[in-house]
This record gives C-alpha cells, sequence and structure tokens, in this order.
C-alpha cells in the first residue's frame, strides 16, 4: 500500500482515492442468516466468495458492488470460467485431456460432486477446482434463468477454447474469433444475467455492445501481457498485424522502431471496440450495474494510453499507477462522467500520435469516434474537449 501511494505522491488526488479504495471497499463479509438450509448454502457461497477474491483482485471488488441475487449469479458465473480458463491454459496437461475437459466442462455444472485435481497454472485456481463441488452447489440455488445463461455460455467458450488450443493465431478475424470465445461471450453471458434479472430491460436490445465490451477488455490484456505470454513461449497477437512489421515474432523485442509500430497497430485495433463500449455504457440504467460494467472499460482505456507508443511494454509489465486505478473507479460514478474521462484519455492517445506511424491514420479515425461520440451525447455539459482537438483530429485525418 505505501509503495503505490509513493507512485502517486506528485498527484495528490490519486492519493485521496488511494484512502477511499482501501478505506471503503472492504472484503466481502459472510451473511449470518440463522436458518439451517441457509447456513449451508453460505457455507458453499462463503468459499465462492473467497476464492473470487484469490482468483481475481479487481472483478471481486466490482462483483461486491452489485445488487445481492445478481451478485451471487455473477460471481459464480466468473468462478465457472475462470475454471474453464485454468484448464485452458494448462498446458502442463495432455491436449486429449484439456480438450476432453473443455467439451464437457458444462455438463459438470449438474454434477454437485464434480472436482478436479492438479488442474491449473496457480495454486488458486487449482483450489477453486479442486473444490469445484462447492461452486455447482451454489450454482444449484441460483434461479433456473440464471443457471441457464451459465450453463450455455460454458457449453459455447468451452467448444471455443477447443478450436484455438493447439492453432496460432493467424488471421485479425481468427484474433476477433477467438477474443468473442474468450470474452466476448462473458460481455452477452453478463448482459443476459442483467436482463433476466429484471433490472435492466434493455440492454439486450443490440447484439453486438456485449461483444464489444469483452473484445476491448480482452485485447488490451493481450497487448499488455505480449512479454509475458511471449516468455510463456505463446502468443495472442495475430500474425497479420505483426508480420506487416517482423518476420519472427521474436524480432519485436530487438527492433525499437517495428516494435511501436506494431504496437500502436494492436493498440488501433483495440480501440475500435471502445465506441460500441460507450454505447453499451448509456443503455444501463442501475447505477450498480453500471458501475459494475464501467470500471473496468475505463482501466482498459486507461492502460491503452499508458501502453501506446511505450517501449516499456516489451521489457516490464506496465501497469497504470494504482492511484490513477482508485481515481478513476471513483470518478466512474454515471455516464457522464465516464464519457468524459474515455474523451480526456482518447486526447491523451491522440496527443501521442506521429503522423509517420503506419496506422496513424486509422487510430485518428478511432480516436475521433470517441470524441464525436462525445459530442453528440453531450448536451448541456461542461466542455472539458477544446474545439482545437477536433480541428486537429479533422486536420490530421485529412492529411
Ligand atoms: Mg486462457
Amino acid at each position: 500500500m505505501l509503495s503505490n501511494i509513493i507512485e502517486s505522491a506528485r498527484h495528490p488526488h490519486e492519493i485521496r482515492a488511494l484512502y477511499k479504495l482501501y478505506t471503503r471497499y472492504r472484503s466481502y463479509k459472510p451473511d449470518s442468516r440463522p436458518l439451517e438450509e441457509l447456513a449451508l448454502v453460505q457455507r458453499d457461497l462463503d468459499f465462492c466468495y473467497s476464492t473470487l477474491g484469490k482468483v481475481s483482485r479487481s472483478f471481486s471488488v466490482v462483483i461486491q458492488q452489485l445488487p445481492q441475487d445478481l451478485r451471487d449469479a455473477v460471481c459464480i458465473f466468473y468462478l465457472v470460467l475462470r475454471a474453464l480458463d485454468s484448464i485452458e491454459d494448462d498446458t502442463s496437461i495432455e491436449y486429449e485431456i484439456r480438450k476432453g475437459l473443455l467439451e464437457q466442462f458444462h455438463t459438470f455444472l449438474n454434477d454437485p460432486d464434480w472436482s478436479i485435481k492438479g488442474v491449473g497454472d496457480k495454486k488458486d485456481y487449482r483450489v477453486l477446482l479442486n473444490n469445484f463441488q462447492k461452486v455447482t452447489r451454489s450454482y444449484s440455488y441460483l434461479d433456473e434463468s440464471y443457471k441457464e445463461v451459465i450453463k450455455n455460455i460454458a457449453r459455447e467458450m468451452g467448444e471455443g477454447m477447443i478450436l484455438y488450443l493447439d492453432k496460432q493465431i493467424k488471421t485479425k478475424e481468427e484474433y476477433d474469433e477467438y477474443c468473442y470465445y474468450v470474452a466476448g461471450l462473458v460481455g452477452v453471458g453478463l448482459t443476459d444475467l442483467f436482463v433476466n434479472s429484471g433490472l435492466e430491460p434493455s440492454l439486450g436490445s443490440n447484439d453486438i455492445y456485449p461483444v464489444s465490451m469483452g473484445l476491448f477488455l480482452q485485447k488490451t490484456n493481450i497487448i499488455r501481457d505480449f512479454r509475458e505470454d511471449l516468455n510463456e513461449n505463446r502468443t495472442f497477437w495475430p500474425e497479420e498485424i505483426w508480420s506487416k512489421y517482423v518476420n519472427q515474432i521474436e524480432e519485436l523485442k530487438h527492433s525499437k522502431r517495428a516494435s511501436m509500430e506494431c504496437l500502436n497497430d494492436m493498440i488501433t485495433d483495440a480501440l475500435s471496440h471502445a465506441e460500441d463500449c460507450l454505447s453499451y455504457l448509456s443503455l444501463i440504467q442501475n447505477p450498480l450495474i453500471f458501475n459494475f460494467c464501467a470500471i473496468p472499460q475505463v482501466m482498459a482505456i486507461a492502460t491503452l494510453d499508458t501502453l501506446y507508443d511505450n517501449s516499456n511494454v516489451y521489457s516490464t509489465n506496465v501497469k497504470i499507477r494504482k492511484g490513477q486505478a482508485a481515481d478513476l473507479i471513483f470518478k466512474s460514478t454515471d455516464f457522464e462522467e465516464v464519457r468524459d474521462i474515455f474523451i480526456d484519455l482518447a486526447n491523451n492517445i491522440f496527443s501521442k500520435v506521429k503522423l509517420m506511424d503506419p496506422s496513424s491514420d486509422v487510430i485518428t479515425k478511432n480516436l475521433k469516434t470517441i470524441l464525436d461520440h462525445g459530442r453528440s451525447t453531450r448536451t448541456q455539459m461542461k466542455v472539458r474537449v477544446p474545439d482545437e482537438v477536433y480541428s486537429l483530429t479533422a486536420n490530421q485525418s485529412n492529411s
């Protein structure tokens, strides 16, 4: 915690946000309802929430802010997907075994005894899979409509993961397809859960926005984790993009110019989803659901801003400052605020775009759609984006 404060020393508003983060966002407190049956249910749920905190600290914070019955469904949904991902990622397990597990995984949800030992490349993932019966029991208490969503998404995601289990991502189309299976489907499933809860009747009206929400987050992670993934002998960057700059992907670590151009190309591609994400967020009515959806999106665009034209991506784990993250979390309270954050960060990225960068035209276009989205939905709002930025953007896209 101290190091986070020191890191934000020159940004006092971030220190205030950090203080709020540490004092307000306490961890999950088990419900102590007296009924015996509920006590058993609660014991399994306690495992789910404590495991959630271990396998994803950031999602655990936002999930705990959701309305009660939706919160349990989303927590279990997250753990089911985390378990699937643990099977997908554990390359120490033979291909045929992983394939079989991914194929059947959705059926294990109806088996209150199913669990598996020794699968998962991190201790917390192995604990999750080794105690998976606690997750499936918790799943069995959920409303039927939630269960159906979770099971269908687990089936489709498992099938999609199998397609890419032993295949390199070559084309941009394959890249989008892979991201659809592992993340777009998360957006689709969450949207179905929100709609089924009765809290968000209008969210299901567009099929593309939920997918874009997932793709934007997934692509940001794939860009940020390039070095880490390559160290583990894998990459999710599509050959169609990196082969424009180098012959072998490993060369990116050695050629400064090619590596920056390739990185910026990847970020340009990710930013193409940002406008859909704003459109999705603008449809949300419940403030708790809004917060849950908006925070990861805001973190993603802030991360892309930090990654853009940043050669450290190839040598260290680049992350946004915890203080900046805390500040953004507390600002993301309603659509207008989030849209303004997107506009500020889009402007920031734009200020770093060099005309000679091969993707400068496309990124300018993508950033402009974010700024235009702000302009079209900006009514009597405070104007934070000076008009010269618009004219600059327009000039550059014409040049
Ligand atoms: Mg994975």
